[in-house]
């Protein structure tokens, strides 16, 4: 029974979160950004998973992004808005199945907390579209220390021009 216990809480307390693409409101969807559409817009746009992550705070299953195991030199952008939010030097293999890196495009990101599985998390999301992005934790590599588990489906990938 114990070990039950342990396990489920090791399944809530790991990675970004276990559940995938609950619709769920975030204090985000109130504040006003740079790129402001309306709700029909951003469904007309997005695909279904892009919506679900970005505009509901849903969160994709883990290893399932095509950018996981991305090593390619280049500029991750907002999916919704083509905003740079991290540069490929930062990307790091943090064993989660979500894309990390330690360190975000300085002014580019934005930051919430929510209480959504039970305790606080710092919230990341596009400072310009205020999309959803993923969650910053404080057990990533040097030199920041910093983890940010960001939802594959939130970026795109603009590999370097040489
Ligand atoms: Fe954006």
């Amino acid at each position: 029974m114990l070990k039950k216990i342990a396990l489920i809480a090791l399944l809530v307390f790991s990675g970004c979160k276990g559940t995938s693409q609950e619709e769920k409101q975030t204090d985000t969807e109130n504040k006003t950004f740079a790129i402001n559409k309306t709700d029909t817009e951003w469904r007309a746009e997005l695909t279904d998973m892009e919506y679900y992550i970005l505009r509901k705070a849903a969160t994709e299953n883990p290893f399932t992004s095509d950018l996981l195991d991305n090593k390619e030199k280049g500029t991750y952008v907002c999916a919704g808005c083509g905003t740079a939010l991290f540069e490929s030097e930062t990307k790091f293999n943090s064993g989660t199945g979500w894309p990390s890196f330690y360190k975000e495009i300085e002014g580019n990101v934005a930051y919430d907390v929510d209480f959504k599985i039970g305790y606080a998390r710092t919230e990341e999301h596009c400072a310009t579209c205020g999309g959803h992005l993923g969650h910053v934790f404080d057990d990533g590599p040097a030199p920041t220390g910093k983890r940010h588990c960001i939802n594959g489906a939130a970026l795109d990938f603009v590999p370097d021009s040489d």
